[in-house]
């Protein structure tokens, strides 16, 4: 079904103050969740509340929790996200960062021990939003490892996500914003549900064989795993986010004495925090990043590309046409979203008079 964005995220924020949440913070997950589809990426977008209701549920994500400042010195901040609500914890971290950025010229700022911060890029926005470049190393813990390193036929990490946004004065910003993993596990999980193969070069078998096959993944056997993007250079990344994001910025890898059955999606973030203006020379920065820009989105396209895209571009596109069109939700995730509604008291005629 197709539903416009504005009605999907009364749903969304009915359904977490259902569950407990506070009005602000439930209504700051809600955009954030409904912002990730209308930028294509459902994987990171509304399929998630239901997850994140039922480890309100379960008492492993405290809704109302804020990130706590436990160490501040100069240009480095350390801050712990009390298990809390990922979206507003995330985003009052990375005001906290621009902040300092602003005084410092640069901030480093470690989020340790937040549930599931969503899709990065939304990070990575709010700071050029802010005149700020930024760089996110990201790791998940909290559940079993699904992700080889490169070279290798058995799991060692989870989707480990990397983000660095570039502002632009029109506000069309550079992101780059990706899971390290081939393939996010939710865009395996859509194909799984339409029956779809995954494609070439993602996925490894139990026994370490590549294949297509999505159940390989989506088993109660012995599960296969999937490889990172990009070869070594990709699997190099992976390893950075795991260093940078889960080493030290959460004290919290995937090291087997770690836990692993905390239960939820657990995010540790570390952020840099650039601002442009300290370097000086502004506006011939700009005009050479722009220039370079253009120089970039002028190249030919190759065969089967109408045109060369900046990284961010494709999410404008998908945000204008879903801003007009609404925004596509599948029958599971939907019967999901329901299936938690009335887990908290909300039933099919309460959401269909929302929606
Ligand atoms: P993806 O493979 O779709 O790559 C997206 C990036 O590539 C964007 O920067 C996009 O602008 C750019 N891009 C895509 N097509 C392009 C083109 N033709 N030309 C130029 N640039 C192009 O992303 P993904 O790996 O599926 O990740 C999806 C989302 O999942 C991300 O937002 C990520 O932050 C999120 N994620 C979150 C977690 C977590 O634990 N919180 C874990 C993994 C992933």
């Amino acid at each position: 079904m197709l539903i416009q964005a504005d009605r999907l995220t009364r749903v969304l924020t009915t359904l977490l103050e259902k569950a407990g949440t506070e009005t602000d913070r439930a209504q700051v997950c809600a955009d954030h969740l409904v912002r990730a589809n209308l930028k294509g990426h459902d994987s990171h977008g509304v399929g998630m509340a239901p997850s994140y209701v039922r480890w309100i549920a379960a008492g492993k994500l405290f809704p109302n929790a804020r990130p706590k400042v436990i160490k501040d010195r100069a240009a480095v901040m350390v801050v712990d996200g009390q298990f809390g609500l990922g979206a507003p914890v995330a985003k009052e971290t990375i005001e906290m960062a621009i902040a300092r950025a602003k005084q410092t010229g640069v901030a480093c700022v470690a989020l340790r021990d937040s549930c599931h911060i969503g899709r990065i890029g939304t990070y990575g926005e709010q700071c050029a939003d802010a005149g700020m470049v930024s760089m996110h190393y990201v790791n998940v813990v909290g559940a079993e490892p699904a992700v080889a390193p490169f070279g290798g036929r058995e799991p060692r990490m989870l989707t480990n996500p990397y983000c660095c946004a570039v502002p632009r004065a029109n506000g069309d910003h550079i992101v780059l914003d990706f899971a390290t993993s081939a393939i996010a596990i939710g865009k395996l999980r859509v194909a799984h549900m339409k029956g779809e193969p995954a494609p070439a070069n993602v996925l490894l078998d139990a026994d370490g064989a590549p294949t297509t096959d999505t159940s390989a993944f989506f088993t109660s056997g012995p599960r296969g795993h999937l490889l990172p993007f990009g070869l070594h250079k990709g699997g190099g990344l992976q390893i950075i986010c795991e260093l940078l994001g889960g080493a030290l910025a959460g004290q919290w890898t995937m090291q087997p004495g770690s836990d692993r059955e905390y239960g939820a999606a657990v995010n540790n973030m570390l952020s840099i925090v650039i601002d442009p203006e300290a370097f000086g020379d502004l506006a011939d920065y700009q005009a050479e990043a722009e220039a370079m820009m253009d120089y970039v989105s002028s190249t030919a396209p190759g065969q089967g590309v109408d045109r060369v895209r900046l990284p961010g571009d494709p999410e404008r596109e998908s945000l204008a046409k879903r801003m007009r069109d609404g925004v596509p939700v599948d029958d599971n995730t939907w019967k999901d979203i329901l299936r938690v509604a009335a887990d908290v008291g909300l039933d099919e005629a309460a959401i269909a008079a929302i929606a």
